[in-house]
């Protein structure tokens, strides 16, 4: 399915506007000195090398919103419980529910938990469960509004504009992802908050101010990390939000104990006991007060990807943990000695037969 295209290619007269010129592979600023109606063709001086140029106004280049799509299901175990009352009955939900709940009736959601612990995941199976196309941007001092937007383009001697993840997805229908929220500058926050509102629409003051309606199937998600995040968002920003807490989908007084060894031992390939191992020193360096973040579900997936390479537990453990982990301490850190300790321990203790294993994970450890 193509997306429509906007009729509207205006151009704002006078302004510079900080356009990506892919003839010389970098960001420019260009003025817009002038348009003609008629031939649509653009008269404007690069600000940098004083250069007048004759650009022809181009439509913005068609959109196959499907390429957006997930098309294999992306694995994903719930890790939270909810209840909620259905026709009378209490029924267990999940986070999956939540979001789909959230969803439909268009609740901003915020997601909020360590590095790695599978947010970024679940918006990718949700998006697939709601065959929904998925855009993406990651807040930090280099991401602009433009970037989430949109900007002109240059290339040849044609000028067009091409929107930015945002506008896609309010445009075509979709979710759009901020992930690193509290990271974002003030100018993409602004945006967060037009987006956001109950109006449901974005103004594009570089493209003549132009304003997209969203799409009914318009849905704006975001995620951050409240352990280690410097800025704290504005109440007046997060109350847009519904918020749910993700952790590793471990913990150890609760009955999902096992489920994060299971994702390890799915996601990284090796056998249930070398993923409860490295769940073992996970949790452990995940209760270490000198780090700012113990070791998130990504590295130790990592992790068993280097066991899977034939890396014996303990030098696995020091590359693709304790050197992830406990940068930027020194290299003689009691931490890493501490870490790498625990490693030999657990080694000894599976290795000697003294943990025992899940029933299914032994089943599975065999397959
Ligand atoms: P973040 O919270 O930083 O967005 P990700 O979603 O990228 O983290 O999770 C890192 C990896 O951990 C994923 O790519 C996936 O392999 C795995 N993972 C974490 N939690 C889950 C989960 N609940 N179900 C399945 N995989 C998970």
């Amino acid at each position: 399915m193509y997306g429509e295209i906007s009729e509207d290619i205006t151009i704002p007269v006078g302004e510079t506007l900080k356009i990506y010129d892919e003839n010389t592979g970098r960001a420019r600023d260009l003025k817009i000195e002038g348009i003609d109606n008629g031939s649509n063709e653009v008269h404007a001086k690069y600000l940098d090398t004083g250069e007048e140029v004759d650009l022809n106004l181009g439509a913005p280049d068609e959109i196959n919103i499907d390429d957006y799509k997930i098309t294999k299901e992306p694995y994903y175990l719930p890790v939270k419980e909810y209840h909620k009352v259905v026709d009378g009955n209490q029924v267990d939900v999940n986070e999956l529910d939540v979001l789909m709940d959230a969803y439909a009736v268009k609740k901003p959601m915020m997601l909020k938990g360590p590095t790695g612990c599978g947010k970024t995941r679940l918006i990718e199976h949700f998006c697939f469960k709601t065959d929904q196309p998925m855009f993406y941007a990651i807040g930090n001092e280099d991401l602009s509004s433009n970037d989430l937007i949109g900007r002109y383009i240059v290339k040849g001697d044609e000028i067009k504009w091409q929107d930015g993840p945002l506008t896609l997805a309010a445009r075509y229908g979709g979710v759009f992802y901020l992930d690193e929220i509290a990271e974002a500058r003030k100018d993409v926050l602004s945006k967060v908050n037009e987006a956001t509102d109950h109006q449901r629409k974005i103004t594009l003051e570089k493209k003549g101010g132009e304003i997209v309606h969203a799409a009914e199937d318009f849905y704006f998600v975001s995620a951050y990390n409240p352990g280690y995040q410097r800025a704290q968002l504005k109440p007046s920003l997060q109350q847009r939000f519904m918020a749910v807490d993700i952790d590793y989908a471990r913990d150890m007084k609760s009955p999902q104990a096992e489920l994060e060894t299971q994702i390890v031992a799915h996601e990284g390939n090796v056998a249930m006991k070398d993923s409860q191992m490295l769940v073992e020193i996970g949790v452990f360096t995940r209760k270490m007060k000198e780090l700012k973040e113990g070791a998130g579900t990504r590295t130790l997936i990592a992790t068993a990807e280097l066991m899977g390479q034939g890396y014996a537990f303990h030098d696995a453990c020091q590359m693709g943990i304790v050197s992830v982990i406990t940068e930027p301490l020194p290299d003689y850190s009691d931490v890493r000695e501490a870490i790498m300790r625990q490693v030999d321990v657990i080694d000894g203790q599976y290795n000697r037969g003294e943990v025992a294993q899940e029933p299914e994970a032994e089943a599975e450890a065999q397959q």
